[in-house]
């Protein structure tokens, strides 16, 4: 049974150590157990163990959801939102080029372009998303192992985006301190709050815990901390809702090994979840967010 704490010091806050066991769950897919060691000076949860080899919880349905198109309810939810964050971006930096890192589809990316501004693309696929097939957005392979960047020429004055990525990776600190290596010197930041009055009602049905392929699980004291500690100065910070009722669902379903037919139009991606929203509105601000920046010298 995943349940041993872990002696290491927290590479989040480098002070505390995983004394305590948060929670314990499983992967949705596989059933394996997992649990969450939280730090007990900033508050971070880690998922434990953390598997050897990340890339088979990638390849089922879960990692394809990822790059998938969804439903277009769905689709035109999310645009209105993206819109919206680059909005909130633009209030603080005018950068001279951004980095989407973990693209996805590329919607954002695409959205960035149409605003004018330059903009380069990453994920771990080798082959660009369908998205930006057709738009003047270069793509770069990212090899999530070593955190290298295939072919970037590296930017000037950049901003890289984070959205829903940073939980995935295995050493955050190593590599935000390689996005610095390759020139950037501002950060948006998009993460799941462990912390949010959601999280803490659905305990391990709570979708976002997602483990093993979400690796960390921050709040925003644990977010800060951690930015603190990498020299980034946070300039402005706040919370959005996205649906989760309706994918906690989901993933109850999926835990209790119901059938396929029975979960399937729970489906975080799917029409449901997207005219749940309202729902999500009763237990607002499950998502956090960080505008940062390099301190100077
Ligand atoms: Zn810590």
């Amino acid at each position: 049974m995943a349940d041993a704490t872990d002696n290491s010091i927290c590479p989040i806050c480098r002070q505390g150590r995983f004394s305590r066991v948060f929670l314990q769950t499983c992967d949705l897919v596989t059933a394996t157990p997992f649990s969450l060691l939280e730090c007990d000076s900033c508050g971070v949860k880690k998922t434990a163990p953390f598997p050897e080899d990340l890339a088979q919880y990638y390849q089922n349905e879960m990692g394809g959801m990822m790059r998938q198109a969804t439903s277009d309810l769905h689709l035109f939810l999310k645009n209105f939102l993206l819109r919206r964050e680059l909005a909130r971006i633009r209030r603080s930096f005018s950068p001279g080029e951004f980095l989407d890192i973990g693209c996805g589809t590329g919607d954002f990316a695409r959205i960035i372009r149409a605003s004018g501004a330059r903009v380069s693309a990453a994920d771990s696929c080798g082959q660009k998303p369908c998205l930006l097939e057709t738009a003047d957005i270069p793509y770069y392979s990212i090899d999530y192992n070593n955190y290298s960047l295939e072919g970037f020429p590296g930017m000037k004055d950049g901003l890289v985006v984070l959205r829903h990525v940073l939980e995935h990776i295995r050493e955050p600190e190593v590599f935000v301190n390689r996005m610095i290596d390759h020139g950037a010197n501002s950060f948006y930041i998009v993460l799941p709050d462990i912390s949010s009055s959601a999280s803490k009602l659905f305990g391990a049905c709570n979708f976002f815990l997602d483990p093993p392929r979400h690796l960390w699980h921050f709040d925003m004291k644990s977010v800060e901390t951690f930015c603190r500690q990498l020299g980034l100065t946070v300039v402005d910070s706040g919370f959005d809702t996205i649906p989760l009722v309706i994918p906690s669902l989901y993933r109850h379903l999926r835990i209790r090994k119901t059938p396929q037919w029975l979960y399937r139009p729970f489906a975080p991606k799917g029409a449901i979840a997207a005219v749940s929203l309202p729902l999500d509105w009763l237990l607002p601000r499950n998502v956090l967010w960080v505008l940062v920046r390099k301190q100077k010298g």
